[in-house]
């Protein structure tokens, strides 16, 4: 595998930290904030809700994490968008691949953060806003074409989150790898965009003892495909392709507890290979490897043109801050502070 254009590595993951508000049910039951975050920079994990040594903290091992920005519970979603997200967007207008993710475990706000909801939408639909805004700016110079497919991968198996059905298999062609059969979804502006991602999130699999939640295994990948084309002075005609994914993963707590253990030694373990396979790749390219092993995953195989080489990578660990949640919390961190 060829680890960008140059053969070097110009792989730079950016990582933030979103800390989600204390939820009703975790007030309830008398739960206490662990996690404090300082100059929308530095996160403390605390012991007592109002500890604020932050100098003995950061002696402590696994206390103290800084990230290129964390947000606190009061962050907007569009803020959110623009510090993570918007340079990204920019850049696949140029024609430069990116991909930007939630990781985190159940319940600690990546829907909220990639999908959110018609009132606040999240980083998905404000992408595809911001996408149409700057294409309108631009429009005077040649023609964009924007497609979108939104799929799902549980347990190994890839769906259409736009067209239930059958699985759909992944075929390696000259472009890359492709899901046979995938719906690419012609959009023409951002008003139609919110009703079908949630009604491609509805189609999101479920475990049958909860009808109505989606799996924690569950990863919802959006791919946003904008090509452009214009006649130049010669009339030649220039095709520039650039390709957004934004990726909504499975819970991480169950990943977590077996990180060092080899995929497979996972098989039949009900372990979320995807998520095992996006680490080692992660892991792969931070530390400059020239093989990165996409290969072992449906997921990184998806991703395998967006994920390092010459593309964006952006990574949005999502946390809650009760005390209960403290030990996935800390691995959440752990997990990001790798990435960086
Ligand atoms: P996950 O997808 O990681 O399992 P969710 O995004 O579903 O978690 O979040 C769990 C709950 O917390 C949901 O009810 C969601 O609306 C709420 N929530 C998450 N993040 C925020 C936030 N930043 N502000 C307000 N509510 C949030
Ligand atoms: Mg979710």
């Amino acid at each position: 595998e060829k680890n960008g254009i140059m053969g070097g590595n110009d792989c730079r993951i950016l990582v933030f930290v979103r800390l989600r508000p204390m939820a009703k049910k975790e007030k309830e039951v008398g739960s206490r904030c662990c996690v404090k975050i300082v100059n929308k920079r530095d996160v403390y994990l605390t012991e007592f809700a109002n500890e604020n040594d932050y100098l003995r903290l950061k002696r402590l091992t696994g206390r103290h994490f800084t990230f290129d920005a964390s947000f606190p519970d009061s962050t907007s979603q569009y803020e959110v968008y623009t510090t993570t997200t918007a340079e990204v967007v920019e850049a696949v207008l140029q024609g430069r691949n990116g991909s930007v993710f939630c990781y985190g475990a159940t319940g600690a706000g990546k829907t909220y953060t990639m999908l959110g909801t018609v009132d606040n939408p999240g980083v998905m639909v404000l992408a595809i806003k911001d996408l149409f805004t700057k294409i309108r700016q631009r429009s005077c110079d040649g023609n964009h074409v924007v497609h979108l497919s939104y799929l799902e991968v549980y347990n190994e198996t890839v769906r259409d989150l736009l067209s239930p059905g059958r699985p759909l298999v992944l075929r390696e062609d000259k472009q890359g790898i492709v899901a046979a059969g995938l719906t690419q979804y012609r959009a023409y502006s951002t008003d139609e965009v919110m009703q079908l991602l949630q009604r491609g999130n509805q189609n999101r699999t479920t475990e049958p003892t909860h009808a109505n939640e989606t799996s924690s295994r569950s990863h919802a990948i959006l791919q946003v495909v904008v090509e452009y084309r214009v006649k130049d002075a010669s009339m030649n005609v220039i095709n520039r392709v650039g390709k957004l994914s934004l990726i909504d993963l499975a819970g991480s707590e169950r990943a977590l507890a077996t990180d060092q253990r080899t995929l497979r030694s996972l098989e039949g373990a009900n372990i979320n290979r995807s998520l095992l396979a996006l680490s080692s790749c992660i892991n792969a390219l931070v530390e400059g490897k020239k093989h990165i092993p996409y290969r072992n995953s449906k997921l990184t195989q998806l991703l395998k043109d967006s994920l390092g080489g010459a593309c964006n990578t952006v990574m949005i660990a999502n946390i809650s801050p009760s005390n209960l949640s403290f030990g996935e919390t800390q691995n959440t961190l752990h997990w990001a502070d790798r990435a960086k």
